[in-house]
């Protein structure tokens, strides 16, 4: 268990109550917040900015919404919950009938009590979410409803957040998470923060092998907007962890990436056999997340998930009741320990190719020979340097990982990795 549960639920209960959406002030804050934890880029792309096939759209800020009854009182208030109010709806200020109004509302078909979220981003119109009792409570009064949503739109910017953690390879590791949800617990906030805390643990890490890419977008456009303004670097990596719903009570499971041999897979599987825990596995699926967009065909990046009640599985999933009850710090912490498992793997694994595969190379030539051979070395199982890079270079192939060919010649793999990297300096192998 991590030490961080205490700083984690302060950041969640901050965080919390935020009215966030694929652009506004509510991102703009989320992301100062998250600066106090890890030194992150805020950028802003214009509306109407294009990117790829979108558009990047009109800026959506809401303040305030409720309908009252013909005594004022409010029945449904924003301040009660800002899932209320679909997410883009167009401003209201007015009188209405009940026929008119219900039109406009949405409730859970299946949990009374909760307000589900929903949202209209790209087809301008209103609506407010409640509960059971709240719609039934409007039914009998019938109205006149006094309606307002305080919102606007303006040619502003969506929002994102970045953080990039230099190794020694440039080569990058992408770590995804979406902060355009407003107040639901598991599904997005448990991923922002874990994503926020793993970042600065990967930080701390001395002799960090990848860089890392650490992004805070809102989902779907907001990470289309960060591969169009990123493309190249982007199309560099192979490797990613979308992180989303981490923070449940349910089971723990993970999505796989679209190729299910890519080595990610493995390793989470790893994580979890470690870890003794039992574990849900997702086959990928091209509904999701943003894996959808690192994915796809121009940047076919593999996207794994490891989740604690995936979105789509758990019966509060996007509504009101995804809340603090539901998710606590010590939950996503527990989650936050696999993942930091799983960095621990991604460090240490290292599949190396020869770069010079057809007969043996000519070692003096690189500087590889030994120039008074022969010391047998104990804390290389007994070998010679000597036998063990002829060894690395008869056996790295890019598919065979260094924990494999350590265990097949019966030496620790670190003592493996430092001679690895000497043949990567020299040029001869490649990290794969
Ligand atoms: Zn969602």
């Amino acid at each position: 268990m991590t030490e961080f549960v205490a700083e984690l639920d302060g950041y969640l209960r901050r965080l919390f109550p935020i009215a966030r959406s694929i652009t506004g002030h509510g991102n703009r804050e989320t992301l100062r917040i998250l600066g106090e934890i890890v030194p992150l880029e805020v950028r802003e792309v214009p509306s109407g900015t294009p990117i790829y096939n979108w558009i990047v759209p009109e800026e959506w800020n809401i303040r305030d919404a409720w309908i009252a009854g013909p005594d004022g009182r409010r029945i449904v208030d924003f301040r009660a919950s800002n899932l209320h109010v679909v997410g883009y709806s167009e401003p209201v200020r007015g009188v209405l009938d009940w026929d008119t109004l219900k039109s406009h509302l949405h409730m859970h078909p299946g949990l009374p009590d909760a307000v589900p979220y929903r949202t209209s981003y790209y087809r301008r119109t209103w609506g407010v979410c409640l509960t059971q009792t709240q719609y039934r409570e409007l039914e009998f009064l019938g109205g006149p409803f006094e309606v307002v949503i305080d919102s606007d739109f303006k040619c502003g910017a969506l929002t994102y957040g970045e953080y990039l953690i230099p190794g020694k390879s440039s080569r990058e590791v992408l770590l995804s998470c979406y902060i355009c949800h407003p107040s639901m617990a598991n599904d997005s906030l448990s991923g922002v923060l874990l994503t926020t805390f793993l970042a600065r643990h990967i930080a701390s890490l001395k002799n960090r092998h990848w860089s890392y890419r650490v992004v805070f977008v809102p989902e779907t456009i907001g990470a289309i907007a960060y591969c169009a303004r990123n493309e190249a670097a982007m199309k560099q990596i192979d490797l990613g962890l979308v992180i989303t719903t981490v923070g449940g009570q349910g089971k723990f499971g993970y999505k796989q990436s679209f190729d299910p041999s890519h080595p990610i897979n493995s390793m989470i599987e790893e994580v979890f056999r470690d870890a003794g825990l039992e574990f849900i596995t997702y086959p990928f699926d091209i509904h999701g997340s943003d894996e959808r967009q690192y994915s796809s065909q121009g940047f076919r990046i593999n996207a794994a998930t490891i989740c604690r009640d995936r979105y789509y599985e758990y019966p509060y999933y996007h509504t009101s009741l995804d809340d603090l009850s539901f998710v606590t710090a010590k939950q996503i912490a527990e989650t936050l320990d696999l993942y930091i498992g799983l960095i621990d793997k991604i460090e240490a694994r290292r599949i190396y190719r020869n770069m010079i595969p057809n007969c043996e190379i000519m070692l003096s030539r690189h500087d590889l020979y030994p120039a008074t051979g022969g010391a047998q070395r104990p804390e290389l199982g007994g070998r010679s340097e000597l036998d063990l890079i002829l060894w690395l270079l008869f056996l790295c192939d890019g598919k065979l990982d260094i924990d494999h060919i350590a265990a097949r010649l019966g030496i620790p793999p670190n003592e493996l990795l430092s001679i690895g990297d000497r043949l990567v300096a020299k040029g001869v192998l490649e990290v794969v």
